[in-house]
């Protein structure tokens, strides 16, 4: 090892707090974490001089690729005449200019506004604030709670904590808003009158649920759900902070099923990749009721709303998708990442099932036959670290590989993200303490 990557190592073990991560793990002997230097493209090289695909986009953020000259240039130009202003009673061009693109997409009269702040997880407490406040000053105080599908990931404030189905939350559970969990559209129609009557909104992830190991939802149901929140004055609040920007092959995911929410929550992918930006897109309907006296204004907001730098990358990400046609070029890829997990499935007696939504991949392993892998051989991060000796950085969810590579990634990049996957799948199978018997043996 190089002496720079052991100083920064040691120094990241002395200094630094990982997110969602057993600090003893990462700092166990044995554990040699990546210091990631630079990126180019899809790759993202190490302080050792490797290479690896970057399989889950930076954790689902990176859209064309790092060190794109045109999302450089545009950060660069801004940061040259302003790195930052208050938008607190100013407003600067770059906002104004991504708010009109940003509603731009929409049918006329639907999404009109647009409410900047830092990531997922504010882009989710904006609606959700929005939503309650909107009821209060529309002399319907008691819907106040949410609807929410079971097993969600919503981000990890507490208002958006709440909401989450997952077990990460459930310390927190009872924090936030009152909140109804749902599994499926028919449980939903089975509800009480009187919880749908305390119900500001519905929040779900459209397409595809990301955190809960990639679970695509069946088609058709965003459009009967935007029917029946429609039917029963509920707002839809679309999380779209993973399957925003092109991920599910159309620039919204909502657009597959020709919905408009109410509420409309970006981030990951907004800036491509680059800084860390949200929006919480709404109607004209809902922004009216914040109008009047100074008290029904929406008090909310952080230091960093509208950063100018991170609204030029947006720009500058957006100008891309038609500069170089990123969805068209994408259709067959996606075709490709069909037929490569197909593939994998055949291939591995582990890979229990492949679900895909767009360019979003979930690989689930489980024994031969059928059941899971006892917890604590964290078979899926034993894969994962599996594949970095083949050049392919990637997270799993529990079990279930996440493939989620930048849309750029062309073909053969694909070839290369599987050909690892199926090396690590193969070594991990074949090791003597990956218990691979039935759970009966
Ligand atoms: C990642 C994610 C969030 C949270 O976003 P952060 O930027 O991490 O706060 C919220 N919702 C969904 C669907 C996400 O995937």
């Amino acid at each position: 090892m190089r002496d720079a990557t052991r100083r920064w190592i040691d120094a990241d073990h002395r200094h630094c707090w990982h997110p969602f991560t057993p600090q003893d793990d990462w700092c166990a002997p044995d554990h040699e974490p990546l210091v990631i230097t630079h990126g180019q493209g899809s790759w993202i090289h190490d302080s050792e001089g490797r290479r690896y695909l970057d399989g889950n986009s930076s954790i689902w953020t990176n859209i064309h690729g790092h060190a794109h000259p045109a999302i450089n240039q545009a950060i660069t130009r801004q940061l040259e005449d302003i790195a930052h202003l208050s938008f607190l009673g100013f407003t600067h061009p770059k906002a104004a200019e991504l708010a009109t693109k940003l509603c731009s997409f929409f049918p006329q009269d639907t999404l009109e506004r647009v409410f900047y702040s830092d990531d997922g997880s504010t882009a989710v407490e904006c609606a959700l604030k929005m939503a309650v406040q909107y009821r209060q000053q529309s002399g319907q105080p008691a819907r106040n709670g949410f609807l929410v599908f079971a097993d969600g990931y919503h981000g990890n404030t507490l208002a958006a904590a709440s909401l989450g189905g997952s077990r990460f939350f459930d310390r927190f559970k009872g924090t936030g808003y009152p909140t109804a969990h749902v599994r499926s559209l028919d449980n939903l129609r089975s509800l009480d009158p009187d919880t749908i009557a305390r119900t500001a909104g519905v929040v779900i992830e459209p397409l595809i649920q990301g955190a809960n190991q990639m679970r695509p939802w069946p088609p058709g149901m965003l459009a009967e759900l935007r029917a029946w929140c429609t039917d029963h004055h509920v707002h839809l609040i679309l999380d779209e902070v993973m399957t925003g920007f092109g991920r599910t092959g159309t620039l919204f995911a909502c657009q597959r099923e020709s919905v408009t929410p109410d509420f409309l929550c970006l981030a990951k992918g907004l800036t491509g990749g680059y800084l860390p930006m949200a929006a919480t897109l709404t109607t004209a309907e809902i922004y009216d009721a914040f109008r009047g006296p100074a008290e029904n204004s929406f008090s909310y907001g952080h230091s960093y709303t509208a950063n100018p730098l991170g609204c030029a990358a947006a720009l500058a990400s957006l100008e891309l998708f038609e500069s170089e046609d990123t969805l068209a070029n994408l259709a067959p890829k996606i075709d490709h990442m069909a037929a490569g997990l197909t593939a994998l499935k055949l291939a591995h007696p582990i890979v229990h099932d492949v679900r895909q939504c767009g360019f979003v991949a979930g690989i689930e392993l489980r024994r031969p036959d059928g059941s899971p892998f006892p917890a604590e051989t964290r078979t899926g991060e034993a894969v994962c670290t599996a594949a970095r000796k083949h050049g392919l950085l990637t997270r799993p969810i529990l079990d279930t590989l996440v493939l989620m590579p930048p849309l750029c990634t062309t073909a053969d990049e694909l070839d290369h993200a599987f050909t690892a996957l199926g090396c690590a799948i193969s070594e991990i199978s074949a090791n003597p303490g990956i218990d691979t018997r039935p759970a009966t043996a």
